[in-house]
């Protein structure tokens, strides 16, 4: 088996083998785009839609880049000013760009489960850009490679996810990739921010924030997802801070060699130290950014060429 799903909805339905297919193609991506020849010809022919239904800077950017230095025709609906204002639901615009034959469908959604939904609608590849609290796929799998290229390993880590894990996909995602890779998981926050049910996930639990990060390889900080929020989960900011702010003095729990990630946007002062997020030596939320750009070159490169195989298939009348 190498990779053989049709779309990339989330992590939990990927098998090892799949992720560690996706990371060393996109290992090789993140070496291309390091070069003077950025470009890729795996896309080439393809048309890419770019469905946002809720704001983004770095994930849109880079499956926008992505698409482009692997040769697809890519458009960026602006779901701002598109018909969904108009009333029109989610499945009659999905089956509208449907009608323009897209091979590749990237979709971000507020609702957890509407980019499922979807992919049952068309007949291209779709991949998830983060759906609600569900969901971030591609986050997890550029959080993956920036760790195995930092740290020489995906495996036997120990790995503090701290913050508002309740309200995070990107924490999500994480946890299910990095338990499958055999990593010890541990989510450090207070009580309110912590999920129900969290102990079926094979995480251990810190409310103390330098407990959590004892011995950690890695601390990944999460943004409070306030537009997820409908009540009050921190009593303040300031508060929080205090309590839940990576700053020099907590994060020397951790390892010396730790390294410090954020998915970003990042909240300076509220989850994390400024100085910290910039320092070079401990920081590696600069490379994230970088592995984006690669991870969503490769998913879409293993989808397109599973997606080719089905139409070959299905022409010559064989099921795939
Ligand atoms: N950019 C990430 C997401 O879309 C994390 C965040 O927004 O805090 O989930």
């Amino acid at each position: 088996m190498t990779f053989t799903k049709r779309h990339l909805l989330g992590i939990e339905p990927l098998h090892p083998v799949e992720i560690t297919t996706l990371l060393d193609l996109a290992d090789r991506y993140a070496e291309m785009g390091r070069g003077v020849a950025k470009h890729g010809h795996a896309l080439d022919g393809l048309t890419q839609i770019n469905m946002f239904f809720e704001n983004s800077t770095r994930t849109q950017a880079s499956f926008e880049l992505a698409g482009k230095r692997l040769g697809a025709d890519v458009m960026t609906m602006s779901m701002q000013t598109s018909s969904v204002k108009k009333g029109e639901t989610l499945i009659d615009t999905a089956l509208t760009l449907n009608a323009m034959h897209p091979d590749l469908l990237v979709v971000r959604h507020p609702h957890s489960g509407a980019v499922n939904l979807l992919a049952e609608k068309v007949n291209c590849a779709v991949l998830n850009a983060g759906d609600g609290r569900h969901e971030h796929p591609t986050q997890a799998l550029l959080d993956a490679l920036t760790i195995r290229r930092t740290k020489g390993r995906l495996h036997r880590l120990n790995i503090a996810i701290c913050g508002d894990i309740a309200h995070s996909r990107v924490a999500r995602s994480n946890i299910l990739l990095l338990g499958k890779m055999e990593n010890r998981v541990k989510l450090v926050g207070p009580p309110t921010l912590i999920p129900a049910g969290v102990s079926d996930w094979g995480v251990e639990v810190f409310e103390d924030m330098r407990e959590g990060l004892a011995g950690a390889d890695v601390v990944m900080m999460l943004r409070l997802q306030r537009e997820r929020m409908d009540g009050g989960f921190i009593p303040s900011e300031r508060e929080y801070y205090h309590r839940y702010g990576l700053d020099a003095a907590k994060l020397s729990c951790a390892k010396d060699d730790a390294i410090v990630m954020h998915p970003g946007p990042m909240n300076r002062g509220v989850e994390i130290d400024g100085t910290i997020a910039d320092d070079i030596n401990r920081s590696v939320i600069q490379e994230q950014v970088e592995m984006g750009v690669a991870v969503r070159m490769a998913a879409m490169e293993l989808l397109a060429a599973n997606l080719s195989a089905a139409r070959e298939a299905a022409a010559s009348g064989v099921t795939a």
